[in-house]
């Protein structure tokens, strides 16, 4: 289990102020947690900020990346760039108690923090179940399939009958630029 001893916080150590770690995580990181997140073809980068003080960490995350995810339309696999930004606040108490996902309370004796679970479900969270080419923060659609069936659409329709029935209904339209 100690893979993850790396991202120990020794924060008992730590002096008040800010303090800079950096991480660099591939696909063996996410072996070690029990998910259907297998992280394959993972590369992230992420900087941690801690401003230690003397009750509280406030930890910045900043998380950027990819990873690779099969499509859900075409089967083919393709890479899912993340860049995130999430802070957590680690207060210090006399007994370690958890109050929500990004306010923790620990025992200010424990001495040490790990952040890998914080980090790898800062990652999960943000990818989706169901995943479909281009659906990362560009937004652009380049799927195999996606483009098949814009393809069709964009084809002319053959008209039948009463010959103009595409230009009587472009008629009807007003259009901002006319
Ligand atoms: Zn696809």
């Amino acid at each position: 289990m100690n893979r993850l001893k790396e991202y120990d916080v020794l924060f008992e150590n730590l002096k008040s102020g800010i303090h800079l770690y950096r991480y660099t995580i591939d696909e063996t990181f996410f072996d070690v947690f029990s998910s259907h997140l297998k992280g394959s073809g993972s590369l992230f980068t992420v900087v941690l900020e801690i401003n230690k003080q003397e009750t509280l960490m406030q930890m910045d995350f900043d998380i950027k990346g990819a990873m690779k995810l099969t499509c859900d339309h075409c089967n083919e696999e393709a890479d899912f760039n993340l860049s995130l930004k999430e802070t957590l606040v680690v207060k210090f108490a006399n007994e370690t108690s958890e109050e929500s996902a990004d306010v923790k309370t620990i025992a200010r004796n424990a001495g040490i923090f790990n952040v890998a679970q914080d980090i790898f479900d800062f990652i999960e969270i943000n990818i989706p179940m169901r995943y479909i080419h281009g659906q990362d923060q560009e937004g652009q659609s380049n799927c195999g399939l996606e483009l098949e069936k814009f393809l069709k659409k964009q084809q002319p329709k053959k008209s039948v009958g009463s010959g103009n029935t595409q230009w009587d209904e472009l008629k009807k339209i007003k259009f901002d630029n006319k």
